[in-house]
């Protein structure tokens, strides 16, 4: 990518839970992506656990590569194995010093809690006055639990940005820790990149390998940073630039938009659950689910605001739930089996009436490992969107992966098919097949 010298940086996380595997690691992706929107390029991320000699290798082999900053994670807490400061001062070749003011601060906030615990408030004091140790030359952000995170200038080296382990605190000191002025010295030399992201569904990543290639067969893409990755079962496409480089990117963005319309359904940042949430304003779903269990109801769920929506769901997994709860009958569970495209219409149909909605969508399928047989393998799926109008969109295909993949690729696929029809006007009273989606 052209565009001047860049600023990079490595992200150190600790915490030996993370290497044990009991811990998925939170903080290096969101840092990661928040230093990726400052124009910072992200060299190398790495996670070590609470040992100070490790820490301590991995602060220089940074250093060794050339990074601007140093973003740190965890290990800032009151107990003998937070040894994060420690490390980090003694890599900046300077000494731990007590900040009184922030000793106050932290006591001010155990204060709060003491009174409703069984322990020594004295000796609580006296743990978290080590977290009142701070390097000196280092800038300090206040705690929003009860560790101030640290930003160290280190002459001749990286600078260190010191933030705690919980995502919910790493996260609210992140924004005070870039205002400080040994991080601003930094990342004012970043310049922001300019991003557009495309999002597709049903198109495999090879088909958009191919569009690249030949695009890049009649026009140089070298200033463009691409990058395509597979995500909740849609395909998306980062491309990133400097500023200069608009008429190349909008070049990519109209051939892969011409050639691959069908598939295309965000160009604008947005998700198909802001879409699908869009849409379902001032009209209310009903939601049968049999393989996914409720996950299309949670996933509709997740946002705020969307009991104005969403008008309920049955998770109708046994034969007799579908036919009680959602009225289908048992003869045609018996003719044509529980996962079968006359059942999904079924269910989507008795949630549509029973929950007194506008729409109502239907998921039945093999989630496998067992169950599947040569008609009905693992991973077939049927799923039915119904409006009170009268219109139907039904599908029924195989879905790859295992288990958890179907479960998930099926709401995916159902959440697309809500906005198919919706998007297209949910009253025709016609039979479709929709585009997308495998
Ligand atoms: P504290 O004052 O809470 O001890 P700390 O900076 O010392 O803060 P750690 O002891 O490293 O933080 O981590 C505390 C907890 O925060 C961990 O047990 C874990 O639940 C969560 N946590 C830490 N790091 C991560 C991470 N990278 N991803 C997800 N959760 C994390």
């Amino acid at each position: 990518m052209s565009g001047g010298a860049q600023v990079r940086a490595g992200i150190v996380v600790t915490g030996t839970e993370l290497l044990t595997g009991l811990l998925a690691d939170r903080n290096g992706p969101w840092v990661a992506q928040q230093l990726g929107g400052l124009g910072v390029e992200v060299a190398t991320l790495l996670c070590v656990g609470d040992r100070p000699d490790d820490l301590d290798s991995s602060l220089r082999f940074l250093a060794s590569q050339q990074v601007d900053l140093i973003v740190t994670s965890g290990g800032l807490g009151p107990t003998a194995d937070d040894i994060t400061a420690e490390v980090v001062a003694r890599f900046a070749g300077v000494e731990l010093a007590l900040d009184e003011a922030m000793e106050e601060r932290i006591a001010s906030i155990l204060a709060r809690f003491t009174h409703l615990s069984r322990f020594d408030a004295g000796a609580m004091r006296a743990a978290n006055r080590k977290q009142a140790l701070i390097p000196r030359g280092a800038a300090t952000v206040d705690p929003a639990g009860t560790a101030p995170g640290l930003v160290v200038p280190v002459d001749g080296g990286p600078t260190v940005m010191v933030l705690p382990g919980p995502p919910r605190e790493l996260q609210a000191m992140w924004e005070p820790a870039l205002a400080t002025a040994p991080a601003r010295a930094v990342l004012d030399r970043a310049h922001p990149y300019v991003s557009v992201l495309l999002r597709l569904f049903g198109l495999p990543e090879s088909e958009i390998a191919d569009t690249l290639r030949e695009v890049g067969a009649e026009a140089d893409l070298s200033p463009l940073e691409i990058t395509t990755c597979l995500r909740r079962s849609e395909l998306e496409v980062d491309i990133r630039h400097r500023p200069g480089a608009e008429p190349v990117r909008d070049k990519v963005v109209a051939e892969i938009a011409q050639r691959h319309d069908q598939y295309l359904f965000s160009s604008d940042g947005s998700s198909i659950d802001d879409q699908v949430a869009q849409l379902l304003a001032d009209r209310r779903i009903g939601l049968a689910e049999s393989c996914t269990g409720g996950l299309l109801g949670g996933r509709l769920t997740e946002r705020a605001g969307s009991s104005a929506y969403v008008a309920g769901g049955v998770v109708s997994y046994s034969d007799a739930a579908k036919t009680e709860l959602l009225g289908v009958p048992a003869g045609m569970i018996e003719r044509h089996g529980a996962v079968s495209p006359e059942v999904a219409r079924a269910m989507a149909d008795g949630a549509l009436h029973r929950l007194e909605a506008d729409l109502g969508c239907a998921i039945t399928g093999v989630a496998g490992p067992g169950g599947g047989s040569e008609a009905k393998p693992v991973g077939y799926v049927c799923v039915c969107v119904t409006t009170a109008g009268g219109a139907v969109l039904a599908r029924d295909l195989v879905l790859p992966g295992n288990r958890a993949d179907v479960r998930e690729r099926s709401v995916t696929l159902a959440m697309h098919m809500i906005r198919q029809l919706l998007g297209e006007g949910a009253d025709g009273g016609r039979t479709r097949t929709p585009s997308g989606g495998r």
